[in-house]
């Protein structure tokens, strides 16, 4: 268990009779199906066996429900959209599962501030929507969007495609309110885009993972819509030729709003699973990047970048999207990949950041460990946001085949990726955190006295240790 050091002091059936005292019987759920499905994330590699389920409509609920779970030595797990990709949100050990769902009330657009107000439980395409309404832009954007939340983008620092042109989940975030584990609201919320008051807390709570606490509000960025959008996927036949199309269309003034990249293993798997999927392209290339732009008038035009591209020999073929049918579907070619393996197989992703400069290198050393280590009936397929040096790599195999062998030996090959990584001084992960999948692996990216300043951070936000116990390191 995960949770040891905690000895509760209530019987799950006292507990169960309180939390429906304070949510109402129907938002207190402990019907296995139901714990099966709300105990976990995407990963589905972790039995889920919660408690229950609990689902509170307010800040004030989730403080009365923490203040109890914390004086009871009860372990909690905080849950969104249930999207994340590293088993942050599962519970696996008999854990409260406090899910925001409820909480999913947009409560101010402010089109003079240019920010919105949301409960945590908004999903994120909800909160783009608001936005959209008054002809603003939120620009966090993910595949997830229609599911995962606000207070789950916040909890993992969400990246997302358009990171490359206005960053990530915490460069829009002015302001939360977070529940701490023994009850305490922090409210966070003044919104201010200068405030050099002291010290910034909320940024502490901004990728904690659910571990110190729970975000029920929050004060995000918006910015004015981009306008004249143009989008471009262009096929190239050689992995190097990626970070020099992107030096090229930074120095060419394109107006870049998403960098991809994704490999034509991807690509094929994408046209067979996604219905009503085409490709632009007659030819197979082993490579292909999404380019968007935004174009409203004098920039230099994305047809001129691509002749250029294509005149010395990076690019061998590119198609602009016509029309906005095409624009969505060019876009669907991208963002549906992680729906289309899952569909495809077992998966085992890997999520690693590197400057941008050593992305050739580190590609070519994974090919030829991979190589070496001739992985049996297993595809290595790779995509992801190169533009900000954020690579995808996917481990996929047959679904037929046993399931415990895929792990073994998927796992035994990601560690290997990881000491390569570090050589690169990379990331193990640019944005889908850590959770339970990847707590081992820490070491390969933190030094032992970060994750010493870590624990000391958990310990003074949250003594006993009840917030989202054995997520990203133990205690
Ligand atoms: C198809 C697909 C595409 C994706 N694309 C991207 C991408 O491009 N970029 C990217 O970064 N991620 C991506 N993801 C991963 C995932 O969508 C993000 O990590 C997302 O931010 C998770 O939000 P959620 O609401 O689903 O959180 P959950 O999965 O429910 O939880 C994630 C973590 O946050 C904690 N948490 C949730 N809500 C709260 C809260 N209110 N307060 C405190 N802690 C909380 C949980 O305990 C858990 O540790 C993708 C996932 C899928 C399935």
């Amino acid at each position: 268990m995960s949770h040891e050091h905690l000895s509760p002091k209530v019987s799950p059936q006292d507990a169960l009779k309180f939390f429906r005292s304070i949510v109402g019987e129907s938002n207190v759920l402990t019907d296995p199906s139901d714990l099966k499905v709300w105990g976990t994330d995407w990963t589905k590699v972790f039995e889920p066996k919660p408690m229950c389920i609990v689902k509170p409509a307010s800040t004030k609920e989730v403080s009365t429900l923490l203040a109890y779970c914390d004086s009871n030595n009860l372990a909690v797990t905080p849950s969104g959209g249930r999207t994340g990709l590293c088993a942050g949100a599962v519970a696996s050990a008999g854990e409260v599962v406090i899910n925001l769902s409820r909480m999913n009330k947009i409560l101010d657009v402010d089109t003079v501030g240019l920010t919105v107000t949301a409960e945590a439980g908004v999903t994120t395409e909800a909160l783009q929507e608001a936005a959209k309404a008054q002809s603003l832009f939120f620009p966090l954007d993910l595949a997830s969007k229609g599911s995962c939340q606000i207070g789950g983008n916040i909890a993992t620092n969400a990246g997302g495609v358009k990171l490359i042109r206005y960053g990530g989940t915490r460069e829009q975030v002015l302001g939360i309110e977070v529940v701490l584990a023994n009850g305490e609201v922090l409210d966070m919320n003044v919104a201010l885009r200068k405030n050099n008051s002291g010290y910034d807390l909320k940024h502490l709570f901004i990728g904690s993972e659910g571990t110190l606490g729970i975000v029920t509000k929050a004060v995000l960025r918006l910015v004015p819509k981009p306008r004249n959008l143009q989008i471009a996927i262009m096929a190239t036949d050689n992995f190097t030729k990626i970070p020099q199309i992107l030096t090229r269309a930074s120095l060419a003034g394109v107006s870049i709003t998403a960098f991809e990249f994704f490999t034509e293993v991807a690509h094929r798997i994408v046209l067979k699973h996604l219905p009503g999927a085409r490709t632009p392209f007659q030819d197979i290339a082993p490579f292909y990047v999404l380019l968007e732009v935004e174009q409203p008038g004098l920039e230099p035009e994305i047809e001129t970048l691509l002749e250029k591209l294509f005149e010395d020999g990076l690019i061998t073929d590119a198609a602009i999207a016509a029309n906005s049918v095409q624009f969505k579907e060019f876009w669907g070619l991208r963002e549906n990949i992680t729906e289309s393996l899952a569909a495809h197989g077992q998966v085992l992703k890997n999520d690693i950041s590197l400057a941008i400069d050593k992305l050739d290198d580190f590609v070519k050393a994974l090919e030829e460990l991979l190589a070496s280590k001739n992985p049996k009936n297993m595809d290595l397929v790779l995509f992801g946001h190169i533009g900000d040096g954020n690579l995808h790599i996917n481990y996929v195999s047959p679904k037929s085949r046993d399931s415990r062998e895929f792990q073994l030996e998927a796992r035994a090959i990601e560690e290997d990726v990881f000491k390569l990584l570090s050589k690169f001084k990379g990331s193990i992960s640019a944005e889908h955190g850590i959770g339970l999948t990847k707590k081992k692996d820490l070491h390969f990216t933190r030094t032992a006295a970060e994750v010493a300043w870590m624990k000391k951070t958990k310990a003074m936000f949250d003594p006993k240790g009840i917030l989202n116990p054995g997520k990203i390191f133990d205690i």
